[in-house]
């Protein structure tokens, strides 16, 4: 088993997050504009093989996890292809995805059956004219059975994102913490960031960690430390007795940027070391790919990405940063 890569900051970078499609069948308002983005051309877009190929190459660097997202990634056809192809990976020990949930009922029984371990379904309110209000194209109920399928084929912990945005659905926090009791839910609340669309959203309806937990608790009392089983920056806590848990993700407040494990690949095929790199700081693996560069030059590529990471995302030191929109990278 190859020995996990070091960074110059001292941080295990064992994980990996693939764009397979900036496409979305939603336009969350602090995502997309409502009339999408521009599609990438099919050519633009690694194909399957690169990606498996790429995934590879990066398990003999040392990564274990890798995570699928998007745009939704459960739009681009033939997506149980890849994840059996993935699955397959010597080395490649967590295999998940991040989707909004609304074609999952659809696949969850191929893709676990492929060997997807468990997925992330991000599902912002429970009310169903909200839904639609926040996602602009979405159903609730379809998201909602794509939790239930998921659940019913095993691929667990599902994971519920939720962003929080005051004046939007900032009043559903205790709701959603009461599903951790009832349903066995893991809720993970997460700070809107000032990327692309969320740079209006982060302005005007920026809600704190520390505000979603006070609400949480003083409706069902102090929360209890906890873990769940994951690579993600979230902090765990548990109502008393609840199956479920409550995450906060608070990449504003409270960055988890010391303890970041992860790069990042987009969907034409650039490595990222931080989900806020600009567009000139990418490094570009498509090129010397589809150019015959050997594997031993792709993993190059790989360690330079690694090389090249930050301390920290230091938003706190700049406006709005110039990288791309979550939809392209994925979160
Ligand atoms: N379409 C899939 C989904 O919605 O889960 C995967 C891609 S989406 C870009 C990944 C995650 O990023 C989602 O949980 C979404 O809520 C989150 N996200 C998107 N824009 C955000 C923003 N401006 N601030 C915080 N989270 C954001
Ligand atoms: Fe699509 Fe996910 Fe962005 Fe919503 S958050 S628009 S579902 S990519």
């Amino acid at each position: 088993m190859a020995t996990p890569c070091i960074d110059t900051n001292n941080r295990t970078i064992d994980y990996l997050r693939i764009s397979v499609t900036d496409r979305c069948n939603l336009r969350c308002v602090y995502c997309m504009p409502a009339e999408g983005v521009p599609p990438k051309t099919h050519d633009d877009v690694l194909r399957y093989e690169e990606i498996a190929r790429l995934v590879r190459i990066a398990a003999g660097l040392g990564i274990r996890g890798v995570r699928i997202t998007g745009g939704e990634p459960l739009v681009r056809r033939g997506l149980t292809g890849l994840v059996a192809e993935l699955a397959a990976i010597p080395g490649i020990s967590d295999l998940s995805m991040t989707t909004n949930g609304t074609l999952l009922a659809q696949h969850a029984a191929e893709l676990a059956r492929a060997g997807l371990r468990r997925v992330n379904v991000s599902l912002d309110t429970l009310d169903s004219d909200r839904y639609r209000a926040i996602t602009r194209l979405g159903r609730l109920d379809d998201a909602l059975a794509g939790i239930r399928a998921a659940a019913e084929t095993g691929l667990r912990p599902i994971k519920i994102n939720v962003v929080v945005m005051r004046g939007g659905n900032d009043h559903e926090v205790v709701r959603f913490a009461r599903r951790t009791v009832s349903d066995g839910w893991n809720v993970r609340f997460i700070e809107v960031m000032p990327i692309g669309e969320g740079a209006r959203a982060a302005s005007a309806h920026w809600v704190s960690s520390a505000e979603i937990r006070a609400a949480i608790e003083a409706e069902l009392g102090p929360l209890e430390p906890t873990v769940l089983p994951g690579n993600g920056p979230a902090r765990y806590w548990r109502v008393p007795g609840a199956r479920g848990t409550i995450g906060f993700i608070s990449p504003m407040s409270q960055h988890f940027c010391h303890a970041c494990n992860r790069i990042r690949m987009s969907a034409d095929g650039k490595l990222l070391p931080c989900l806020f790199t600009p567009p000139d700081a990418e490094i570009d693996l498509r090129t010397p790919l589809r150019s015959g560069a050997d594997d031993a030059t792709l993993a190059s590529l790989f360690r330079q990405t690694i090389a090249a990471k930050p301390d920290g995302h230091h938003l706190d030191e700049r406006a709005v940063p110039t990288c791309r929109r979550m939809s392209s990278v994925g979160g």
